[in-house]
């Protein structure tokens, strides 16, 4: 179901369950800032989760109110992750959703990495 990103941050949501350690990933890679898990319903050969660490439900929550450095080092994790991964040649997909329209789900702040095959052009 499509959460409403107006809201507060929940705690409960299920990233924030993974971050605490509480619910188990495959974790690609995690630093300072970021942690990186392959999705558990992929819809590419590759398909990668990167969030913040910080309590963020959207991109404009996140670039509203997180600090410099954590936006820095998110940004910087993103593209590390599409780096130590080998997909700079091949090419890659960046997708954050957020709010009702766009079906966003988890109520914390997330990048879909998509890459794997020839992605072809974006649907809106
Ligand atoms: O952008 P959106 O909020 O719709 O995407 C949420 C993503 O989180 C989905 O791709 C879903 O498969 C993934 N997910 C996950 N692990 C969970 C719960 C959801 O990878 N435990």
């Amino acid at each position: 179901m499509a959460v409403d990103a107006t809201q507060p941050y929940d705690d409960q949501n299920i990233f924030a369950k993974i971050l605490r350690g509480e619910i188990p990933n495959q974790t690609v890679y995690q630093d300072d800032f970021a942690l990186a898990f392959h999705d558990i319903n992929p819809q590419a050969p590759t398909h990668v989760l990167v969030i913040p660490k910080g309590a963020y439900v959207s991109w404009d929550d996140f670039s509203a109110k997180a600090s410099d450095a954590e936006i820095a080092g998110f940004v910087r994790a993103v593209g590390k992750v599409a780096r130590d991964m080998g997909l700079v040649a091949p090419g890659y997909r960046l997708l954050a959703n957020a709010g009702t329209d766009s079906h966003q789900e988890v109520p914390h702040l997330h990048v879909h990495l998509f890459a794997g095959k020839p992605l072809g052009p974006m649907l809106v």
